[in-house]
């Protein structure tokens, strides 16, 4: 079952479990169940720390990780490999004693939260977000006994999948009802479970230097370079890591060959923390105001004071904004080709946008889906032209040009299309499963509504230190009027902007 690269790694994890674990396993005659049993029996010799028992789960095949005499809550209902064998190595040793890589506010909060919480996760074993959230919610069961999670493969378990609609992945249900879809933090987790740090945890800081808002790689940036000026440095950020989370590989991060954007985020955290920088992550800005100081409020009602702010709260996915839309997210409607592509296999897909995302999307989702429909809303496709050449070839897609996207139909998930020939002013309608919406982003900034000049695109427009219209307040990264927006750009708009507020600190 195990490759042998594969087996020679886990040889060496297995030597670090630190008391028995006994894997039970539900299975019946089928190939996947076969499989099961194939690959716990094959984890099972190779430690003596590991027995295998049988057993009647909730879901045939599954099986679940255990101390021995008793159950931890953990099981995977599908085979977690590829994407998953990580989950899988993670929670035999996490089972087994070893403590799991996590703060120790955190593993305090974890055992701190009262009550039954049945967490249920289906993924796709080529999702790169849907690790991190079985990783997280594993993590929670091991550490507290009223928290169950199953991992479930929705392609192992299709009937089920289709059953709950679920079209999108990670998709996690908390005691049988829809509770999160994407990828979430074990401290999102907590958070949402209202195990989060509340506006008493804030009221006693000091006013700040400098204090930068947004954590992707333009706040990281600039929070580093503004504490390398030994001045007092704060961040504050919804969700530590920005876009470069929701990014597979990256190849033009210059300096590093290649690497995935979950270990570029987490590399970006732990360079952040080696400075003497407040960290406020999970935390939302909702308010800026400029007083004798800067007083920005949080969401959670907290206000912080400061002497210069930065602005770096980046982009996030455009929305097409037609009827349907909101309606049927994560019911067909995705934006995420690579964690969501395989809950089309055999469909027809439309992609909505003929940029260079859009059109990646549509090559990668032609290998998988029946047919992909492009819709693109002028007379020619955006795309480089080495990407339309590559589409062109594929025989099951259709590009439209041309076309307005005019509504997504549909009750319980996606049925259709409808869009208008911008030409003629027809009206058709293609039937298709699934809609992945690729018509680029839009900057987080709608907060600072009158606040500061931003241009008819809602960026904020900078001179070239980073500074607004408002003194003291600088912008950076994929939130300002820049040409392009890539990481090493808002990585030296970070820079500058701290600089230039540096700057302004010292002549102010
Ligand atoms: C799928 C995908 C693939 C990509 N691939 C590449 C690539 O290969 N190479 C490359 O160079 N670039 C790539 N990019 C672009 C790159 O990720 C962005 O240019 C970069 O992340 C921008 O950094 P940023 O810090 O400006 O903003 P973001 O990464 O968007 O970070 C914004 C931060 O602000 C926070 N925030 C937002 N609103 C608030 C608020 N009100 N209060 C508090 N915090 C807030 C967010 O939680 C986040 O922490 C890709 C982008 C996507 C979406």
């Amino acid at each position: 079952m195990l490759e042998k690269d594969i087996k020679a790694q886990l040889n060496q994890y297995l030597e670090l479990l630190e008391n028995d674990i006994v894997l039970k396993v539900s299975a019946g005659s089928d190939k996947v169940s076969e499989d099961i049993l194939d690959l716990v029996n094959e984890i099972a010799s190779m430690s003596s720390k590991i027995s295998v028992e049988e057993t009647k789960l909730e879901r045939t095949p599954s099986f679940s990780v255990n101390r021995v005499g008793e159950d931890t809550g953990i099981v995977f209902a599908g085979i977690p490999l590829g994407h998953e064998f990580t989950s899988l190595v993670l929670a035999l040793l996490q089972v087994s004693g070893r403590a799991p890589k996590v703060d120790q506010s955190v593993i305090d909060q974890a055992k701190n939260i009262s009550g039954e919480y049945h967490f249920e996760t289906f993924v796709s074993l080529s999702c790169h977000n849907c690790p991190d959230v079985v990783q997280a919610l594993n993590i929670l069961s091991v550490l507290n006994p009223n928290i169950t999670h199953v991992m479930i493969d929705g392609a192992v378990n299709k009937e089920e999948a289709e059953n709950r609609n679920v079209r999108a992945v990670p998709a996690v249900y908390l005691n049988g009802e829809f509770w999160n879809g994407g990828r979430i933090s074990i401290q999102e987790i907590l958070a949402k479970l209202g195990e989060g740090p509340s506006a008493e945890d804030f009221t006693d800081k000091d006013p700040y230097d400098v204090l930068v808002v947004g954590g992707g790689p333009a706040g990281a940036s600039a929070a580093i370079y503004a504490a390398r000026k030994g001045i007092r440095t704060g961040i504050v950020a919804e969700r530590f890591g920005g876009q470069v989370l929701d990014t597979l590989s990256i190849e033009n991060f210059v300096s590093v060959k290649a690497t995935e954007g979950p270990k570029l985020a987490q590399a970006l955290e732990e360079h952040v923390k080696d400075y003497k920088i407040d960290v406020m992550d999970l935390q939302r800005a909702k308010r800026l105001e400029k007083k004798d100081m800067f007083e920005l409020e949080l969401e959670n009602g907290a206000v912080l004071k400061s002497k210069t702010v930065i602005i770096s709260t980046g982009a996030r996915w455009r929305n097409v904004n037609v009827p349907g839309e909101q309606e049927l997210k994560n019911k067909g409607v995705a934006y995420c080709p690579h964690c969501d592509g395989p809950l089309y296999e055999g469909k027809n897909v439309a992609v909505i946008g003929g940029g260079n995302s859009g059109i990646e999307a549509a090559i990668d989702l032609a290998g998988i889906t029946k047919h992909v429909t492009v819709l693109e809303f002028l007379p020619e496709l955006k795309a480089d032209q080495v990407l339309q050449n590559r589409l062109n070839s594929l025989p099951n897609v259709t590009v439209l040009k041309n076309v307005a996207t005019k509504e997504i139909t549909g009750t319980d998930g996606v049925t259709g299309v409808i869009y208008t020939d911008r030409e003629t002013g027809e009206e058709h309608n293609v039937e298709l499963e699934g809609v992945f919406v690729q018509i680029g982003l839009v900057p987080n900034t709608e907060w600072l509504d009158g606040t500061l000049d931003r241009n008819r695109m809602g960026e904020i427009i900078v001179d070239k230190s980073g500074a607004t219209s408002v003194p003291g307040l600088f912008a950076a990264g994929d939130c300002i009027d820049s040409a392009y927006n890539q990481i090493i750009i808002s990585m030296g708009s970070g820079a500058t902007a701290a600089l230039g507020a540096f700057d302004y600190l010292i002549r102010n």
